[in-house]
């Protein structure tokens, strides 16, 4: 607490300075670029490592050469810089004197570089490079997954760090992000996914979610991500508007897990209150298959496409059909609807045909549970085509001796697929239950 006052304190003092900082007409040129060279890196590497008398080959080959595969040629930082031609930015679109980026990771040349063609790097004018480096002073990692986050406001970058700086990153091992986090992930979309939650909690834990909403738009995840075996290199980003909606997605599902808490009889929850949905939910869909890479797999894809903010309720049903092959003990996640339904919500996507659909699965469910119909969900999934879809309904209908509205069904059969994916969720959250006051 102590620790975020004075970080506070310190951006208000940097605020200060940077409202009288026009960063518009800040004219990145050579000598600019000379004298601000090592401050990313100060940033990066505590100042107690580097010297304003440092060169720029001991900083590379005793600093970065720590965390990045920076290849044996490259012998100074600077003429990356300098190293013009004429041509477009790829960031500002500029027509200017512009240097080819060797890698996302700094300017450097790293070892795997050789592999990219020339013409299809990204290049840079002095002023997008330059900024974009000094972001990445802000770089910070989990296990083989680096990122930081890149704005044209160096006030935004500095404050997207002060949750990590402050309770995120392991204070005795500069960039890196501590212990564990609320899920136990292995790949690159789940884990940022799960650190962005932990930086969503400090925000709600704050009282920062306003301070913070007005500029994340302004802000770029940037993501870079090897292979256990760091090789295999895959660089991406995600954008401010994204961040903002997964941002609010969290901070609801905080502020309902806790309402639910409040409310609920059931005394067997042992959960806090803010991880109460997120982990309910997303820890549920990894599958036990004994290797991680294998158990996180689908978690993973599902997870990929609510990073495009879109819920893949097929892979969602696979996850779930899995579990239930499986014999897992939770077969739907905890809070299945609710979850879903606050992301719907919050990115305007089509609540309504999700909770027709859902409505009349969870029907179905609770006529078929206890009864020797409950296996037939594998015949609906088995369906093969929209034919075979409606074919699988009628006879359960005449199985349960009941009738089915299949409006809903009709309603939004151009999705077939996904339709049939979001009613067997519905029909198996209905008899293997989430948590109790979840229908
Ligand atoms: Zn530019």
């Amino acid at each position: 607490m102590l620790e975020h006052k004075k970080q506070m304190d310190e951006l208000l003092e940097f605020k200060d300075f940077l409202s009288n900082f026009d960063f518009n007409n800040l004219n990145i040129d050579d000598n600019y670029i000379m004298n601000n060279l090592r401050e990313p890196i100060k940033e990066f590497a505590g100042s107690a490592n580097v010297g304003d008398n440092s060169t720029e080959n001991y900083i590379l080959k005793n600093i970065l050469k720590k965390f990045f595969e920076v290849s044996g040629r490259s012998n100074n930082i600077s003429t990356s810089f300098f190293n013009t031609k004429n041509g477009k930015c790829s960031l500002c679109n500029q027509d200017t004197d512009v240097f080819s980026n060797r890698a996302y990771i700094f300017p450097f040349e790293r070892k795997i570089d050789s592999i990219q063609k020339e013409e299809n790097r990204l290049r840079f004018c002095k002023k997008c490079g330059f900024t974009l480096y000094s972001a990445m002073g802000y770089l910070y990692a989990k296990n083989n997954l680096l990122f930081f986050f890149d704005s044209e406001n160096l006030y935004n970058i500095e404050k997207m760090s002060i949750p990590i700086k402050s309770e995120l990153r392991d204070p005795s091992n500069l960039n890196r992000i501590k212990g564990k986090l609320a899920l136990n992930t292995y790949y690159t979309n789940e884990t940022i996914f799960t650190i962005m939650f932990e930086f969503a909690k400090y925000l709600e834990r704050h009282n920062l979610i306003n301070d913070y909403k007005t500029f994340l738009n302004d802000v770029r995840l940037y993501i870079a991500s090897s292979s256990a075996e760091g090789q295999l290199y895959k660089y991406y980003s995600i954008e401010g508007n994204v961040l903002e909606k997964i941002i609010e997605f969290y901070i609801r599902l905080i502020s309902e897990g806790r309402e639910f808490l409040k409310n609920t009889k059931n005394d067997k929850i042992k959960e806090s209150p803010e991880n109460l949905f997120f982990k309910g939910f997303f820890n549920n869909l990894s599958i036990n298959k004994g290797k991680l890479e294998e158990n996180n797999r689908l978690r993973e894809k599902f997870i990929s496409e609510l990073l495009n903010l879109k819920v893949d309720f097929i892979t969602l049903n696979e996850i779930i059909m899995e579990r239930n092959k499986m014999k897992e003990k939770v077969v739907v996640p905890y809070y299945y609807k609710k979850v879903i339904k606050i992301f719907l919500e919050v990115n305007n996507l089509e609540k309504e045909k999700f909770e027709k659909i859902n409505n009349l699965g969870y029907s179905l469910g609770m006529n078929m549970k206890g009864t020797n119909l409950e296996n037939y969900v594998w015949d609906i999934f088995r369906a093969r085509g929209i034919e075979q879809f409606y074919q699988a309904l009628v006879e359960l209908q005449g199985k349960l001796k009941k009738p089915i509205d299949l409006r809903p069904i009709n309603e939004y059969e151009k999705n077939w697929r996904e339709v049939k994916s979001i009613l067997i969720n519905g029909i198996l959250n209905a008899i293997y239950g989430g948590r109790e006051d979840d229908k």
